[in-house]
């Protein structure tokens, strides 16, 4: 994303406008902050800006290069991170690395890489890295990513120009959930609890999502006609206003398009976690009936959106889940 999109790193965006304007940047910088504050986004910017040839001090954010960058499917752009169960960042991957750089560029200017967490080279690769940070083949870019530059070698730091991230503001952080598509109620709660850190916030978020899975679960499961009252302490609990109905009325329906997927046979599901719930209540249902279901839940949700009486319409529903799964 271009310069001109980042939220919450006005400083900074600022800086590397200027240099990229008066044509110094650094061959290999360290990004210092915490994990979630968008150093990752800000050093794919810098790349991005620095291959377009477009706007100045920017990136355009709509040629083919600026295009390709932001779809992660740029050629010239390498990502360096341990191997999956690996600890550490190995020597043959900077190698590997090494030899990658010295290519010729396939489009861009020149080609560049990111290494997260760049903390995680040991000793050995570390030193065998000092040569090629000192001077990059093909006048490369790296950008190595850190949430603690003391935790890497003194040689290593003395060669990178350090570029410090603080955690985004409240108000930053909430901007973003907005932008990502959250209301402004749960944009506004989770901002305040996420520490300027969007992967905290992403965090919180689906531990609160999965509370409400858990919760609808449980009342689904004791949903029962012989004892109505289930039927109405279901949709007082889960229940509400009604856009937080037709959050529920959503989730109940990814739960029928599961069932629905069990019940013929396919094991593909989204709600991964609950599957032994959701195959308990395919076993005392047949196909006809999830699909009736399914059915009935897109219902409400319409006359719920038609500003139908929301508990009434919720009580309704219940009524006919606990006659289906009786
Ligand atoms: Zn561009």
């Amino acid at each position: 994303m271009p310069f001109a999109d980042i939220i919450g790193h006005e400083r900074v965006v600022e800086i590397f406008r200027r240099s990229i304007k008066s044509g110094k940047t650094s061959h290999a910088y360290i990004f210092e902050g915490p994990a979630g504050c968008g150093r990752r986004k800000t050093a794919l910017s810098l790349i991005q800006a620095l291959f377009c040839s477009q706007v100045d001090d920017d990136a355009c954010g709509v040629c083919p290069s600026c295009r390709k960058v932001a779809g992660n499917n740029h050629g010239d752009i390498h990502f360096i991170e341990p191997l999956p169960e690996k600890r550490d960042i190995s020597i043959a991957q900077l190698r590997d690395l090494q030899r990658e750089l010295a290519l010729r560029p396939y489009e861009a200017p020149r080609k560049a890489c990111i290494m997260e967490p760049a903390d995680r080279m040991n000793l050995n690769s570390a030193n065998s890295f000092l040569k090629t940070l000192e001077e990059p083949p093909g006048n490369a870019l790296i950008i190595l990513l850190t949430e603690n530059a003391d935790m890497l070698l003194p040689t290593i730091r003395s060669r990178c120009q350090l570029v410090r991230f603080a955690p985004l503001s409240s108000e930053s952080v909430m901007l973003l959930l907005k932008r990502n598509g959250m209301d402004d109620t749960a944009a506004s709660l989770l901002s305040q609890l996420a520490n300027g850190s969007m992967q905290r916030a992403a965090e919180l978020d689906s531990d609160a999502l999965a509370q409400r899975h858990e919760a609808v679960i449980k009342h689904l499961a004791t949903l029962s006609l012989d004892r109505v009252a289930t039927v109405f302490t279901a949709s007082e609990e889960l229940g509400g206003n009604r856009d937080e109905t037709l959050e529920l009325l959503d989730i109940l329906l990814s739960f029928a398009r599961d069932m629905i997927h069990l019940a013929s046979g396919c094991s593909d599901i989204i709600n991964t976690t609950i599957r032994p719930t959701l195959e308990g209540l395919v076993s005392r249902l047949n196909l006809e009936r999830t699909l009736q279901l399914a059915e009935d839940i897109l219902e409400t949700r319409r006359s719920v959106q038609r500003n139908a009486n929301v508990k009434l319409a919720l009580d309704h529903l219940f009524i006919k889940m606990a006659g289906a799964i009786a």
